[in-house]
């Protein structure tokens, strides 16, 4: 049931703010124990398969704008409610710092329209301080986490191969899509270089696991959200079989400012702003769950001011929005000469790449930087993308195949289109994806000047990166034009230097943002207990990647879904033994 209502008398079992990925586990898994649930979402419902709402088919001539460029972050036709601006929603920065904050305003948030690169970490990356010394080992080991990680394979569905690499542990694999052409040259570059180049892991399905979601057709648009319910978005999988109970209630467009509490410091609820009347109403519960993203739950945090609280809610050990910190990210592209011209034919597959190069040194200790990165693919010959001509005019006459004359540069006409035939799908990109070390000195705060357009006050963001990430983005560098020589390729403009930091992404622009309510075992330094439970408050719970110690060289979203689970069955049975 979906509704806005003035007052709630009721008083809920459990209200969860948030309905991405770990919102969207916690209502699944806390329904079914058949507690009495209201899940809060700031932005509206959202179904895929809505014909309102569906984007998935279109073509790109159907955009308004017929060509030209939109501000919007990854295209006309990407589901995503939001992006790193929100109209009314700013957010300031401190020092000359950068951080970019994406967020997705809707129903199932950022994982309606993300990657759907679906890993686990692995054994080291939970006790990553005792290898390198840095930053701190989580409370909990793999081990801990494995059986949620093989609950939430096998749920939602991942495909991928079995590999018996130590720190990328296999898990339960649907059958993974072919290699496209450019991949095979990849793999053949990376084989001389002794790099794993393996099927991705993606959370797409290649084979039906239940009769609700259908599996994928290849139309290779995943980032649109699938009418099918073919790929993982917590909106689809999650939230909506959980509201066919009748014990979920969702309210959406509702904002929320604060936890609230009561004199022994107990949370009470949440207040809210409704986004359709802008008033303020309350909703109480008896467990309140933060799931707002790492930095919207900490921001709720912060604002959740009170007497017995005055530094924000559960922030004894003043750590709230502190150790934030973001995957490192760099790229490059290049063109394949023996690939212009190529034969074509159907080269479709998943909305994502098909192969990948998990991180392949970890034994090295010698390279001048801590802790690894992975590296993502793109290329082929998938549907033209929005825009002109994949900027033909910075390619055409400079390459040529062997034995051709080189083709002056410009031209129209039956030229321009021999060009566009020519480039097409000899293309190829790459992006390494790192772990960084969280930084106490990087963190989100309230800016105490500016309120968002529903007069909450807005996050304030300081974050420098370390001489740590800034070499392994040279490594990244470095690895990519070893990886483009050996397969034949032309990189594409200069080798990013030491003036732009080898390319170094700036802070948020990966959005993997994790860390800031995280977990351990003193309270003196963490947020959370390792069951994502907050030292202070005992019925208030973060089951974001707020939660995070490290990051990892993975994407956080598999470890989200799967400490979400974990810290759920441990919230029932600490309801059930009457200890909440
Ligand atoms: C383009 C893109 C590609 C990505 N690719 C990958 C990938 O391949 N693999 C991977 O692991 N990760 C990927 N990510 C990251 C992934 O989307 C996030 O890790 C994941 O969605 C985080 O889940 P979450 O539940 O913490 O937050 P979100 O998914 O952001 O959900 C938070 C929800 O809380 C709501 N909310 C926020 N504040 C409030 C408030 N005050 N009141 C009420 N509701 C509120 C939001 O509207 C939102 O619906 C990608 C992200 C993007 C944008
Ligand atoms: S590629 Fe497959 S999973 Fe993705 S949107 Fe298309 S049909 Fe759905």
């Amino acid at each position: 049931m979906s509704f806005q209502i003035k007052e709630a008398s009721k008083v809920y079992d459990v209200l969860i703010v948030g309905s991405g990925a770990g919102g969207g586990m916690a209502t699944k898994i806390l329904s079914e124990a058949g507690f009495n649930i209201a899940v809060l979402e700031a932005g509206p419902n959202f179904d895929p398969a809505n014909p309102e709402q569906q984007t998935q088919f279109k073509w790109p001539y159907e955009s308004p704008r017929r060509g030209a460029s939109t501000t919007r972050a990854f295209g006309d036709f990407d589901m995503a409610y939001g992006g790193w601006e929100l109209d009314g929603e700013p957010y300031t920065h401190k020092n000359g710092t950068k951080f970019d904050w994406f967020r997705s305003r809707m129903l199932g948030g950022r994982t309606n329209h993300w990657g759907r690169i679906s890993l686990r970490f692995g054994p080291l990356d939970y006790k990553r301080k005792d290898f390198d010394g840095k930053g701190d080992n989580w409370p909990i080991g793999y081990e801990d986490v494995r059986p949620y990680y093989d609950k939430v394979d096998k749920l939602v569905g991942v495909f991928g191969t079995k590999e018996n690499i130590p720190n990328e542990p296999d898990g339960y694999f649907l059958p993974p899509p072919k290699p496209r052409l450019h991949e095979l040259y990849l793999q053949k570059a990376g084989g001389k270089m002794g790099l794993p180049v393996i099927p991705s892991r993606l959370s797409i399905l290649t084979k039906r696991v239940d009769n609700r979601r259908g599996a994928c057709f290849y139309c290779s648009q995943c980032s649109r959200s699938c009418s099918i319910y073919g790929d993982f978005s917590s909106s689809s999988v999650l939230v909506k079989p959980a509201l066919e109970y009748d014990n979920v209630d969702l309210y959406v467009n509702a904002m929320v400012r604060e936890v609230l509490t009561d004199d022994s410091g107990k949370a009470t609820g949440v207040s809210y702003v409704n986004k359709e009347d802008l008033q303020e109403y309350t909703v109480k519960a008896k467990v309140v769950i933060l799931a707002a993203s790492a930095c919207g739950s900490a921001r709720i945090l912060l604002n959740s001011k009170s007497e017995r609280f005055p530094e924000g809610l559960a922030n004894s050990s003043g750590v709230v929005g502190r150790y934030l910190h973001d995957s490192t990210g760099a790229s490059r592209s290049a063109i394949i000469p023996e690939l212009m011209d190529r034969k074509r034919y159907n080269e479709d597959g998943v909305g994502g790449m098909h192969m990948y190069v998990p991180w392949w040194l970890n034994d090295k200790k010698n390279l001048g930087f801590s802790r690894g990165y992975h590296i993502e693919f793109w290329g082929g010959m998938g549907m033209p993308s929005y825009g002109a001509g994949m900027g033909i005019q910075n390619l055409n006459g400079r390459f040529q195949r062997k034995g051709e004359n080189k083709k002056k540069a410009g031209g129209y006409g039956v030229g321009l289109k021999e060009d566009v035939y020519k480039y097409y799908g000899a293309m190829v990109g790459m992006a390494g994806r790192g772990e960084s070390i969280p930084q106490k000195d990087n963190y989100c705060e309230i800016d105490p000047n500016v309120v968002d357009k529903f007069g909450i006050p807005v996050l304030r963001f300081n974050y420098n990166w370390t001489d740590d990430e800034r070499k392994q983005a040279k490594h990244m560098q470095d690895t990519f034009e070893e990886l483009f020589h050996n397969m034949g390729a032309t990189p594409l403009g200069d080798k990013p230097g030491e003036e732009s930091d080898h390319g170094l992404e700036a802070p948020g622009r990966i959005i993997h943002e994790v860390g800031t309510t995280r977990m351990g075992d003193d309270p003196k330094t963490s947020v959370l207990n390792k069951y994502n439970q907050a030292h202070d408050v005992p019925n208030l719970f973060v089951m974001d990647g707020g939660a995070f110690v490290s990051q990892a060289d993975k994407n956080p979203t598999w470890t989200i879904l799967a400490l979400a689970w974990r810290a759920s069955e441990y919230l029932t049975q600490e309801m059930k033994k009457m200890n909440i």
